[in-house]
């Protein structure tokens, strides 16, 4: 028998149901949420404000160095801190947006996130979400999912999200940015996104949040319940 907690990846396409999953499953685990999309946002936020070229690759991956990007739970919210202020809606911005995929793509930037990631995952009790978590950051996760939806209902619910932060934007220009950003985020050379091949699939489409996360600790009680055997 074995008390070990898990390393649950989450991954997926944008708006997909990742990370609200991610965030109620491990809120019922009592685990550590870790959001990679927001610690990426976050970075390219900074390249943004510093007025540094997206095609800048030196510039960008000597500016990763001296970045610290935290997360943090308060009440039930996760809060994002970008060397120590509180950047959490900022990063929700169209801007940040386009600009996260190219940025995050930068070799020297996937080595700095990978590795606070998987600093954060060591001692296991993590769901972490993101785009490469079951095939680069943790290979090795107890359980991997693969979340997808079909591009009206992540356009929609990308909407909602936006709305709560004070932007109204069209939805066919939600569904333009995720197609374009998606396309970028599974085209790269560098840790594209792409489904683990023992990822368990979740198609989110009609799925209630509720429904999603308890297909994930469904699975989850499966796996402790075959460890305790042991
Ligand atoms: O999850 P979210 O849509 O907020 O992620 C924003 C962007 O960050 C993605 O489109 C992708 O370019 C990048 N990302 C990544 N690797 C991850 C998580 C996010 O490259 N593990």
């Amino acid at each position: 028998m074995t008390s070990r907690k898990l390393v649950i990846a989450i991954d997926g396409p944008a708006a997909s149901g990742k990370s609200t999953t991610a965030r109620l499953v491990a809120a019922r685990l009592g685990y550590l949420h870790v959001d990679t999309g927001a610690m990426y946002r976050a970075f390219a936020l900074k390249v943004l404000r510093r007025n540094i070229a997206i095609g800048d690759r030196q510039g960008i991956e000597s500016l990763v160095a001296g970045t610290h990007v935290a997360l943090a739970l308060q009440g039930d919210v996760l809060r994002v801190f970008l060397d120590g202020e509180d950047v959490s809606d900022a990063i929700r911005s169209p801007e940040v947006s386009r600009a996260v995929s190219p940025v995050s793509g930068y070799p020297e930037v996937r080595r700095a996130m990978v590795r606070e990631q998987r600093l954060l995952g060591a001692a296991g009790g993590i769901v972490m979400d993101g785009r490469d978590i079951g095939t680069v950051v943790y290979p090795d996760a107890d359980v991997k999912f693969f979340m997808v939806a079909g591009i009206e209902a992540r356009a929609r619910r990308r909407q909602e999200e936006l709305t709560g932060t004070g932007t109204a934007i069209p939805l066919e220009a939600v569904v333009q940015d995720i197609r374009e950003r998606d396309a970028r985020d599974a085209g790269r050379a560098e840790s594209p996104l792409r489904r683990a091949d023992d990822a368990i699939d979740i198609d989110t489409s009609a799925l209630t949040i509720e429904e999603q996360v308890e297909i994930v600790l469904k699975a989850v009680s499966g796996i402790l319940q075959e460890r305790r055997k042991r």
